[in-house]
């Protein structure tokens, strides 16, 4: 079998392929990609394992991957930002452009988002891709590929302290120490937090969290979350200006009401059920926000300034490394959880 554009194609519910596509030609403002490294997310192996994530359902065999990074093989028509040999990270969703939130600079809230290994659109685990041109961020040489793969969960994290304002001096609690959380912990230190708390049910993934830059760690034992807000407020001395909640777990979500202080800002980063019970009495009366986020929106640039210029090391991330050909396996070892970051490097070795 050839294997010149090898791909890796979920046909449906734990039955992810290796196939050989063919090599798909840049249209109007699109560039032709030779993927370098592609990092698995925790939705990846979701579809892998359930076939959907809520209202987003597998129906047709979707290629799998959104944290990417490439060398620019073809300019379609029209390309001026980029020339063949370019070495680029992707920013996997491409918006509209038209619609009033694309207009307003809210391009992640476009309804017509067509966002990588989302069905219906496919992903880009794969030798070549096809991509919007001016979603594409050229990498400085001394920013690896790895390092533009990671510039995806890295956006995540600069746009949830975006919107959390975290700023100079600012005390922050981040639910959770998945990739998520990790990158939650690295955009707020950056940004100057003063102190950085965790919290995990997981005892080595708090200790990652404090090898790349947390003050406090709090392993969750207790099923009340004011006690383990209490725990959190002996911790730090007070309650936080901020908590980033990046579990998804119903009860953290609780917590994060509890452990921020009045006037704070709490936000919602992780996805779990659908409707959850928020002491919203104990947030309204004391002025503690509850704000959302949806993915990032103009976050790549910065993410990749935090890495080029050395202010954020997203390396220690980084915990498995497969080639293309063993994506299956890369799947079940980001499936045990048992690193942080599994990558899979596409080109042919
Ligand atoms: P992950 O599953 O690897 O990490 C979640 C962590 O939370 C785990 O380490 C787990 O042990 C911990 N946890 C579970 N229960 C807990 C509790 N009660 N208290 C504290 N910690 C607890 O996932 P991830 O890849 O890091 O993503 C985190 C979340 O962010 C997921 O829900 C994901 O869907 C969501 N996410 C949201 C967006 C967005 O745009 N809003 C983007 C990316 C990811
Ligand atoms: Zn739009």
């Amino acid at each position: 079998m050839s294997d010149k554009n090898l791909t890796a194609i979920l046909y449906e519910k734990d039955d992810l392929r290796l196939e050989d596509l063919p090599v798909p030609e840049p249209g109007q403002g699109e560039v032709l990609l030779e993927m370098k490294e592609v990092g698995i997310c925790g939705s990846d192996v979701h579809y892998w394992t359930h076939g959907r994530i809520g209202d987003f359902v597998v129906k047709a065999p979707m290629i799998l991957g959104h944290e990417a990074s490439a060398v620019v093989s073809k300019l379609g028509p029209g390309v001026t930002n980029l020339k063949e040999g370019d070495r680029v990270a992707i920013e996997p969703g491409v918006p509209c452009r038209l619609c009033n939130y694309c207009k307003s600079g809210r391009y992640n809230l476009c309804l017509d988002m067509k966002f990588c290994a989302t069905p219906p659109y496919h992903g880009n685990l794969a030798r070549y891709y096809v991509h919007a041109a001016d979603f594409c961020f050229k990498l400085p040489d001394h920013v690896s590929f790895e390092e533009g793969a990671l510039l995806e969960p890295l956006s995540v994290g600069v746009h949830a302290t975006n919107r959390a304002g975290v700023g100079l001096g600012n005390t922050v609690l981040v639910c959770g120490a998945g990739p998520i959380g990790l990158v939650n912990i690295l955009t707020a230190k950056a940004k100057g937090a003063s102190l950085i708390c965790v919290t995990d049910i997981d005892e080595s993934r708090l200790k990652v969290a404090k090898e790349i830059g947390a003050d406090f760690a709090i392993k969750v034992t207790s099923g009340d979350p004011q006690v383990v807000a209490q725990a959190i407020e002996e911790a730090v001395g007070d309650k936080v200006d901020i908590t980033i909640e990046c579990s998804g777990a119903a009860k953290s979500i609780q917590t994060a009401v509890y452990a921020t202080k009045s006037g704070g800002v709490v936000v919602l980063v992780g996805l779990g059920q659908d409707l959850v019970e928020v002491p919203v009495v104990n947030a309204g009366v004391r002025e503690v926000d509850i704000r959302g986020i949806f993915r990032y929106v103009n976050c790549y640039p910065t993410a990749l300034a935090m890495v080029a210029s050395g202010r954020v090391n997203v390396k220690p991330l980084i915990t498995h490394r497969f080639k293309l050909e063993e994506a299956v396996k890369a799947f079940e070892a980001a499936k045990r959880g048992e690193g942080i970051k599994v990558m899979i490097s596409c080109g042919r070795k």
